[in-house]
């Protein structure tokens, strides 16, 4: 799978993904990641954005950038998923994730900042708009990194024997491990007796009971 990912920040990316299970992911060449800065496509590399038609606040990233940048994370290739990051896009969930992991080896990833990117950039490519939840973040760089994460985590080999995705089992949402028993201000905490008790069937279905509580 190789993610391009097409941001003004490229640097934000570096601690997260040189760390644990994505860092490996690279090493073992389950994934690539691969950044196009608009600031490198622009005419004048100090301006990218501008002020938006009709007024308002904040700055507008300007189109012919990124439309640049897309064009050679694209290049020859047919079957490429574009992605446009925004708070009002649909919901990114794990299905979401799964699919693309299934179906797609390039995907493009346009990460807006500011007050976002020209609408026109969308028009081009015909997009799809995603958002990774109701909230509004400052820039486009940790829901990219969020569904690198997530879309990564699907790709088969990637997690390990014992990190086999949580959603194809009964992972409880509540875990513990040693100590059985520890004191914190006077008061004793303890691991729940069935964890301890060695009978599958009781601890799976403790983990239902568990999981149906939390949902
Ligand atoms: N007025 C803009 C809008 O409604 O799209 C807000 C832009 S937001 C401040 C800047 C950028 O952050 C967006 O272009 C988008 O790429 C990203 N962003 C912010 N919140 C997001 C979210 N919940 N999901 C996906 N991307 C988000």
């Amino acid at each position: 799978m190789l993610f391009h990912i097409i941001t003004l920040f490229p640097n934000s990316f570096d601690s997260y993904i040189s760390e644990s299970i994505i860092a490996r992911a690279i090493i073992n060449k389950k994934i690539k990641i691969k950044f196009y800065n608009p600031r490198d496509f622009a005419k004048n590399k100090r301006q990218v954005d501008d002020k938006p038609y009709g007024g308002g606040p904040g700055m507008v990233i300007k189109a012919e950038p990124v439309i640049k940048a897309i064009q050679k994370a694209k290049g020859q290739k047919k079957k490429v998923k574009i992605i446009f990051l925004s708070p009002s896009g649909k919901q990114f969930d794990n299905s979401y994730a799964k699919n693309i992991s299934e179906n797609y080896k390039d995907i493009i990833i346009i990460s807006g900042h500011y007050e976002g990117v020209d609408e026109r950039v969308k028009k081009i490519f015909k997009t799809e708009d995603i958002s990774i939840g109701p909230f509004v973040l400052t820039g486009g760089e940790l829901p990219a990194m969020v569904m690198i994460d997530s879309i990564t985590r699907q790709i088969k080999g990637v997690l390990g024997d014992i990190e086999s995705l949580e959603e194809n089992r009964n992972a409880s949402p509540e875990v513990y491990t040693r100590p059985e028993s520890f004191k914190h201000k006077g008061k004793n905490y303890k691991v729940p007796e069935v964890l301890l008790s060695g009978h599958h069937k009781e601890i799976e279905k403790w983990r239902k009971l568990k999981t149906n509580s939390k949902n």
